[in-house]
């Protein structure tokens, strides 16, 4: 496998200089003597930390690409406090817990930055329809009828249960019960910005738009601060599903609350055309012209942004969020990600709801982006491995708003790090990681997940989630759901 180039990052550095200057500097004569021999130097004494991660590789995803063959990441308090050789950080530090690294990649962990958590329920409910037909006509009245808190909460486990078996670290979710959802991320330890759905029709746990507006903004102020991996935010669904006096309501809510929102954005032809009949322009324009923007917006889906509107994007600074999977299994076109990378948006990747992907493998999201893309320019060049793993980790982190704390293994960083086994056939020769990362790696591939400095899966067993009693719980609600939309549909 190939390597980029070697970085040392500056505690690295200032621990090499300590090694060298130390020894002298840092014992007295009467110490030297004790050990029999003054002139020999004295190894320091290594800084005592919470955990040393190996990998035979390090894919750093930091500005300059770091690819370290024989790397490790040192982490204390859950934070990232040394990246660089194995040989330097196992000087430096000596952990309470150490990850061996053979035949494992060491990375950042994945962040899936659109999502519909406990729609896992609803996996394979309805299948091969069109995004409205699918949406109005299965999923809504689906959700009306069999939604409420203990369906999110199994839905939600289910979820984070993948989640965390495929590397995913961190999620943004829009969906029912957020205050449930947020006690599941909460016992899961990932890290999530948890959407308050608001949404004009009746729906799970609340009326209106006025009624999930209000509900909303209490879930906001339950859990603004209370926990720093989850970050509550506002869920506007889409502007087809609320008017432009709710889309400004959400908006003056979450300027008032100072919190960022989610919101489905020129996703579908159905979206453009209605937003022109209904606003007189395309969605982008719409969302701008209302102030939208003023507030920090993450924007899934973006397929049919114009010409004019990607600049828009870029610089009113929105996250776009591309859900490659959804996009396709919906014929919902293809999103220009290579304009809108090259006009300076920043673009995640998503794997929407199970219920249109159908799971939450953003490894899979990884190789369709760069396939959708290359296909589409009939280019083989465009997209090229690092650009889309970067918009599964770094890319994405920047585009929900969490650029400054995780998405790259760098010092200062929060210690979301995902080890990846090398050891199926699949990777069999392995001449370069990235690639092999990209093109070849699925879900079942990775090995350890940590957040925060916690170990939430460890060679293959996730710590934080009861995965037998979710499965039972899980299959028990589905044979309700399965029996009566057969007596549903028998009528
Ligand atoms: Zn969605």
């Amino acid at each position: 496998m190939k390597t980029d180039r070697s970085v040392f990052c500056l505690p690295v550095l200032f621990t090499l200089f300590a090694l060298l200057f130390l020894p002298v500097a840092g014992f007295s004569e009467q110490e030297a003597m004790a050990t029999g021999n003054a002139s020999t130097p004295q190894p320091a004494i290594p800084q005592k930390i919470d955990l040393i991660i190996h990998g035979d590789y390090l894919v750093a995803m930091d500005n300059g690409g770091t690819v370290l063959e024989g790397g490790a990441v040192a982490v204390n308090e859950g934070v990232i406090v040394a990246v660089g050789k194995a040989a330097d950080i196992t000087a430096a530090f000596t952990a309470t817990q150490v990850l061996p690294g053979n035949n494992r990649v060491v990375m950042p962990g994945l962040v899936n930055g659109h999502t519909h958590a406990a729609m896992t329920l609803l996996r394979g409910v309805a299948e091969d329809l069109a995004l409205m037909d699918w949406l109005g006509n299965y999923i809504f009245p689906a959700e009306i009828k069999f939604v409420d808190a203990d369906f999110v909460r199994i839905g939600t486990q289910l979820a984070c249960w993948e989640m965390i078996r495929g590397g995913t670290t961190t999620f943004v979710d829009m969906y029912y019960y957020p205050d449930t959802i947020a006690e599941v991320v909460e016992s899961c330890g990932m890290r999530a910005l948890i959407s308050a759905t608001v949404i004009e029709r009746p729906s799970p746990g609340a009326d209106n738009a006025a009624d999930s507006l209000a509900k909303g903004l209490e879930f906001i102020k339950r859990w603004k601060d209370k926990n720093s991996r989850i970050t509550p935010i506002f869920g506007p669904h889409a502007n087809y599903t609320l008017n432009e006096a709710q889309l400004r309501a959400v908006r003056q809510a979450a300027i008032d609350a100072d919190v960022a929102i989610a919101i489905h954005m020129s996703e579908s032809l159905y979206e453009v055309e209605y937003s022109k009949k209904n606003y007189g322009r395309t969605s982008v324009e719409f969302f701008d012209d209302i102030g939208l923007f003023d507030v920090p917006t993450i924007g899934a889906h973006l397929v049919w942004p114009t010409d004019t509107e990607i600049p828009l994007l870029a610089e009113r600074r929105v996250g776009v969020i591309h859900n490659p999977t959804s996009n396709m299994k919906t014929a919902a076109g293809i999103a220009p990600v290579v304009k809108m990378l090259e006009a300076g948006v920043r673009v995640g990747l998503g794997t929407d709801g199970a219920a249109s992907n159908n799971d939450l493998d953003m490894w899979e999201e990884i190789r369709l982006a760069a396939f959708l893309q290359k296909v589409e320019r009939m280019d083989p060049q465009v997209m090229p491995a690092h650009t889309v793993l970067n918009m599964a980790t770094r890319g994405g982190a920047v585009a929900i708003g969490l650029g400054d704390s995780i998405g790259s293994l760098e010092t200062g960083k929060r210690a979301d790090i995902i080890q990846v086994s090398f050891d199926d056939v699949h990777f069999v020769p392995a001449y370069d990681v990235i690639s092999h990362l990209v093109y070849v790696a699925d879900e079942q591939d990775v090995s350890t997940v940590v957040v925060d400095g916690r170990i939430l899966m460890k060679d293959e067993e996730i710590l934080t989630v009861d995965t037998a009693r979710v499965s039972a719980q899980a299959k028990e609600l589905a044979a309700r759901i399965e029996k009566a939309l057969d007596t549903l549909n028998s009528k």
